[in-house]
């Protein structure tokens, strides 16, 4: 008896790893979109990366197993699987990983007044995550891939970034310094670029822009009236002077009772003057709510409005 059902137990053993196979691969294809995807983040791309090599090693340790590999279902299966490590070794997931610490290497340089190093950063990401987009193979849109040009770009891209210090990690997961040299090869567009950023952070220092925009003096402080406006001292006289004569009771206008205070948290709101969208930014400061107001522009034609959010915890 025993001899008889042996060969049919070891076939539905063959069946049941080769179902084995069929999960991983039903489970690794949504984990390699991840990868596909151009704003995918440092934690998705590393997630998505460590799931994808998980499941590859698991897979080969089932195909080693009997009849496994030779089953007829088997091919179906290892296509998905396929898939996904062609996925996880492509260019793109480079240049995600490489976008992940630019933006993780632009919040530390704007946290340091480091103009230069934020835009050349922020401008490597926005590439990497450009060109991961255009890689997106979408027939029904007539979009192919890369052409030659971007192929070009990419490996511009990755060299710029080795130099930049994005790429290779030392020990402990902390990106390398850059090589000096690499500051002066940078476009000339970026050095105007973080110049303008180091005017705007100087024209900052003296605080939140007056509202009026007959004035627009820096250091203005946040008013009772009119909601929403922050006002220098002579335009406190002014608007008030103008209220009144529009019937209000003289002194409408004031400094807010609760100041501004220089620490505290402002909120800045950038929106699409020109159609939908906006993003809000918490700021410690006055001075950072103002800067962040002149250099974020999220949307080709930004507005902004500031806000103190909360009192300064005392
Ligand atoms: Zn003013």
């Amino acid at each position: 008896m025993p001899q008889v059902s042996t060969p049919s137990l070891s076939a539905a053993e063959t069946d049941r790893q080769v179902r084995r196979l069929y999960d991983l691969a039903h489970r690794v294809r949504p984990i390699a979109h991840i990868l596909a995807h151009p704003q995918a983040t440092g934690d998705g791309v590393d997630y998505a990366s460590a799931r994808i090599r998980r499941a590859l090693s698991a897979a080969r340790r089932l195909l080693t197993l009997p009849g496994v590999a030779e089953h007829e279902e088997a091919p179906h299966a290892l296509s998905s699987l396929t898939a996904a490590e062609r996925q996880l070794n492509a260019p793109t997931t480079t240049l995600l990983r490489i976008a992940a610490a630019a933006q993780e290497a632009a919040a530390r340089a704007d946290a340091a007044d480091d103009d230069l190093r934020v835009v050349v950063f922020r401008d490597i990401e926005e590439r990497c995550r450009s060109l991961v987009d255009t890689a997106v193979v979408a027939p029904i849109s007539g979009r192919r891939g890369w052409s030659a040009r971007d192929r070009a770009a990419n490996e511009t891209l990755q060299q710029r970034s080795a130099l930049w210090g994005l790429t290779e990690r030392d020990d402990s997961g902390a990106a390398l310094p850059p090589q000096p040299e690499q500051v002066l090869r940078e476009p000339a567009e970026l050095s105007w670029q973080a110049a303008e950023r180091a005017a705007a952070r100087a024209r900052c220092a003296a605080g939140i822009r007056c509202t009026e925009q007959t004035c627009l003096t820096y250091g203005a402080v946040k008013v009772t009236f009119p909601v929403g406006a922050w006002l220098c001292a002579a335009c406190i006289r002014v608007v008030d002077t103008r209220l009144t004569a529009n019937g209000y009771a003289p002194g409408t206008v004031q400094p807010s009772p609760g100041g501004t205070p220089e620490r505290g948290r402002y909120t800045v709101r950038l929106y699409n003057a020109t159609g939908k969208g906006s993003r809000t930014v918490e700021c410690s400061s006055p001075q950072r709510a103002q800067f962040i107001a002149e250099t974020e522009r999220p949307f080709n034609n930004t507005g902004y409005t500031i806000w103190i959010s909360a009192e300064p915890r005392s």
